[in-house]
């Protein structure tokens, strides 16, 4: 957008924040951004109306934890909160008896990413790629990972081992920025061990690098430019959730978007995909927000079949209707009420249930516009 005079370049990132700060521009920007996000919503709401995939497969992802310990400690995420014990590595057992129940139930794909935590800090990565890879009905086996640990030597086990996706999570290439949002020292160890990556023959591995960056301006990075010539994909994030409120502070201070709270009628699609096992050697039903699976989302009650006879087929076909039945009749767990990181399962629905989605849509729009302070 030409609005904005100020490039935001590695000398001026303070700068930048002071802009971030007072300008009315910006301010009127990320309005229009966030009422672009609602628009775009209401329009996928609409086209959802006339797609209808009853028969798809509900249990169709499996993530598995192998490990809730992280070498950064982002302003953004909740890892700074985590209470509970500190797992190095995931239950060999543990993970054998889910891959083997989801296996039974057709399969699908794997991730690896934590809810919180780097996959690369378990000493059993490796080993776990290899256990999922070698089941003839697993197809995709992925992580997210903040690249520290991601040496030459490390990709090359991974890719041998038979990963597909890795996507590497940093800021903008800026060591003052990283040291601030990402609140880590290893800046330097990420630059270098992406540089080793590009040298590197990558065979079937899709590589991804999801910047998460406060700058209007971040595209033009020699990093960026020779990690496409890759084949690399590079996206930003633009929206965070806040984790319930938890890290509203962090997102506001290095400003950072909060996603805005959409309309929830639809069961939430992690309610579908599949569950998120946890290094803990818990089950829930959010690989995406359930810090420490203290919520309702993970509720033994929900797994009991898994838990009692390594059932995952009969918590996906029968036990988790109770959960979607929550979202469709108003009464959604808390955590589900307060998160922003929601998308709706289309999939699934009645013609009517989703012409109530684009109505809780249009209404959480139209609060964000009329009403002052709603954010
Ligand atoms: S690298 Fe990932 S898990 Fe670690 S603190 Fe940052 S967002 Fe959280
Ligand atoms: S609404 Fe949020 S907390 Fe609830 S299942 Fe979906 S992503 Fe998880």
């Amino acid at each position: 957008m030409i609005l904005f005079q100020v490039k935001p370049t590695i000398e001026n990132i303070d700068e930048e924040y002071k802009v971030h700060d007072k300008s009315f521009l910006l301010y009127l920007y990320i309005s229009l951004t966030k009422l672009l996000f609602f628009l775009t919503i209401v329009f996928r709401d609409i086209c959802a109306l006339f797609t209808s995939k009853k028969n798809d497969k509900k249990l169709n992802h499996l993530d598995i934890e192998p490990t809730n310990i992280c070498t950064a400690n982002c302003v953004f995420c909740a890892y700074q909160y985590q209470e509970g014990k500190f797992y190095k590595k995931i239950d060999d057992d543990f993970v054998d008896r889910l891959v083997d129940s989801f296996c039974s139930a057709g399969g699908g794909d794997i991730g690896l990413t934590p809810i919180v935590g780097d996959p690369l800090v378990s000493p059993d990565i490796v080993k776990l790629v290899s256990k999922c890879r070698s089941r003839k009905e697993i197809n995709q086996i992925g992580l997210t990972t903040n690249g520290h640990l991601l040496t030459s030597e490390k990709f090359i086990e991974l890719r041998d081992a038979g990963i597909t996706n890795i996507v590497i999570s940093m800021t903008y290439p800026d060591e003052k920025e990283y040291k601030t949002i990402y609140r880590s020292t290893q800046y330097k160890q990420l630059i270098d061990n992406l540089n080793a990556l590009m040298l590197i023959d990558k065979k079937q591995v899709n590589i991804a690098l999801g910047i998460r960056t406060p700058r209007l301006f971040w595209k033009n990075n020699p990093l960026f430019k020779k990690a496409k010539l890759q084949g690399w994909e590079i996206s930003r994030n633009l929206f965070f959730d806040d984790w319930s409120g938890s890290v509203t502070d962090g997102l506001k201070k290095n400003h950072l978007l909060k996603r805005p709270l959409r309309g929830k009628h639809l069961p939430c699609t992690m309610l579908q995909s599949g569950p998120h096992a946890m290094a803990s050697g818990k089950i829930t039903a959010c690989g995406c927000r359930d810090l420490e699976g203290k919520s309702e989302l993970s509720d033994p009650k929900l797994f009991a079949p898994f838990y009692e006879s390594a059932n995952l087929e009969k918590v996906y076909y029968g036990t988790m209707d109770t959960l979607r039945n929550r979202f469709l009749n108003g009464t959604l767990p808390t955590i589900c009420a307060t998160c922003r990181h929601y998308n709706p399962e289309y999939k699934f629905a009645s013609f009517k249930d989703k012409l109530i989605q684009i109505c809780a849509d249009l209404k959480a729009g139209l609060k964000f516009v009329f009403v002052p302070g709603c954010d």
